[in-house]
């Protein structure tokens, strides 16, 4: 009988510490999240409803898929800070330098 209050007070300790455990769980989980910091210029978060259908349809990245056509070398391309970070005639709003969209065209020199 003593044994069995024993067993209970310890199932229901070990209960007790399951959403602890959980809450400890998820907040390491978060701290390991990071974001890609050289990679976001445009923060979708950050962009109007109609800014980010226009990137969406121009199919704009943050990284060319080709290292010869990316925004650093595309003719609607202004430097910008802090780098790589800079702006598209296009966009309203910041761009990557090494991002892409469909409607690159080289920069004459
Ligand atoms: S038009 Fe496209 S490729 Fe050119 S700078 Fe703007 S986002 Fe980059």
């Amino acid at each position: 009988m003593n044994n069995q209050k024993l067993t209970r007070r310890s199932v229901l300790e070990k209960s007790a510490a399951l959403p602890v455990a959980g809450v400890a769980l998820f907040a390491l989980t978060a701290c390991g999240e990071e974001k890609p910091k050289g990679l976001v210029c445009a923060d979708p978060n950050s962009l109007s409803m109609a800014e980010n259908s226009l990137r969406t349809s121009a199919h704009y990245v943050e990284k060319s898929a080709d290292a010869a056509k990316t925004c650093s070398v595309c003719s609607f391309f202004a430097a910008g800070e802090p780098p790589p970070c800079g702006k598209c005639e296009i966009f309203q709003g910041p761009v990557n330098a090494g991002g892409h969209c469909d409607s690159w065209a080289k920069k004459e020199a």
